[in-house]
């Protein structure tokens, strides 16, 4: 066993509460992986919970013990209380408390120093104020990270089952694109294999995940490709979906998911972004996504306060619609040859 794994493991036995965070928008691989490892931490007896800052979107609302996640926009009293209680706090699939939005993140950075934190990541630059780390940008996607550490820890060979091999597959399949994105490994397969041997029901998984589409959702993608910028001597593309685009087909959580790739798979360009401005929401939310060396982490980081990895990451703009379209549309000319570079 790695050492920091034992480390990790040596605290979860210590603890007799825990709680394990997943980041704002959770999506497939932040709740995959936190509810795999409270399934099988519960099998040991533990009592675990998973909190989200907000909502589950509609095409996970069918993942195993997606019931028991504790929604703090929702219920902020319970999940509160949950924390307060926990000795053990685990961050899944997110590199800082911050990424768990201004008011989750100010309750839980109280408890560092006071409380056990570990964080399980595979994005850039983890917080250096959580001490246990297991934080590997290589990997495509934090299930593969959850599921080396319940093998390394015997839990997997002990506790295995097909709700934890459905979860894990969850995050491994919607972080990678279905397998294509390119941290996707020999690695990944094998352990995607041995997910499907333990029973994950992988078709069953994909059309929950990508043929659930409500028709709203539909004419919502549809809007936003009928309407996709391009700036082709830069190799850039961009999509701006405004609240009342979002209001007249009835905005769910989950509906733009997946609507940024879009503008990447253009042939000649090389970095893409969706704007959205989210109904419930000041601050205008921002998605990146790039081919080849064009670091969209970086340019997160630099223009709107975000993060993420090389190929995909995400902002926040608290600025006008208006005035982050320019923002972007300047952002991208300062930067024109180095994305055109990997057109
Ligand atoms: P998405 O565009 O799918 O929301 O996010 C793409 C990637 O960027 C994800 O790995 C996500 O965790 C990260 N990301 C998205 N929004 C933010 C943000 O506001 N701040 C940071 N640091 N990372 C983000
Ligand atoms: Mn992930």
């Amino acid at each position: 066993m790695e050492n920091i794994v034992r480390q990790i493991y040596d605290q979860i036995q210590k603890a007799h509460q825990i709680a394990m965070l997943v980041h704002t928008h959770p999506d497939g691989d932040c709740l995959g992986s936190a509810l795999a490892l409270a399934h099988i931490l519960e099998k040991t007896g533990k009592k675990v919970r998973v909190i989200s800052p907000d909502a589950i979107p509609g095409y996970l609302q069918w993942m195993p013990d997606i019931d028991k996640v504790l929604i703090f926009e929702q219920t902020p009293r319970q999940a509160a209380e949950w924390l307060e209680k926990s000795d053990m706090i685990i961050l899944i699939d997110h590199n800082t408390p911050k990424r768990t939005g201004e008011q989750l993140a100010k309750i839980v950075e109280k408890y560092i120093g006071k409380k056990t934190f570990a964080l399980i990541d595979h994005h850039l630059q983890p917080d250096p104020r959580i001490d246990l780390q297991i934080s590997d940008p290589d990997k495509a996607s934090t299930a593969e990270l959850i599921f080396d550490f319940l093998q390394q820890t015997g839990l997997w060979d002990r506790y295995a089952d097909r709700e934890a091999a459905t979860l894990i597959y969850t995050g491994i399949m919607t972080d990678t694109g279905s397998f294509r994105f390119g941290k996707t490994s020999a690695g990944t397969h094998h352990t995607a294999a041995e997910l499907i041997a333990k029973g994950a029901p992988n078709e069953y998984i994909h059309v929950q995940v990508y043929d659930t589409y409500s028709y709203d959702k539909m004419q919502l993608l549809a809007h936003a490709l009928r309407h996709m910028k391009i700036i082709p001597e830069c190799g850039a593309s961009y999509m701006v979906l405004d609240r009342k685009t979002l209001e007249k087909f009835h905005y769910r959580p989950g509906d733009t998911e997946g609507i940024v790739n879009y503008g990447i798979s253009l042939k000649g360009i090389a970095f893409t972004t969706l704007i959205t401005q989210l109904p419930d929401n000041d601050s205008i939310k921002l998605s990146f996504r790039s081919k080849g060396d064009f670091d969209v982490n970086e340019f997160a980081r630099k223009y709107f306060n975000g993060g993420g990895h090389k190929n995909a990451a995400g902002g926040r703009s608290a600025a006008s619609l208006d005035d982050t379209v320019k923002k972007l549309e300047k952002a991208i000319r300062e930067n024109c040859h180095k994305i055109i570079a990997h057109a």
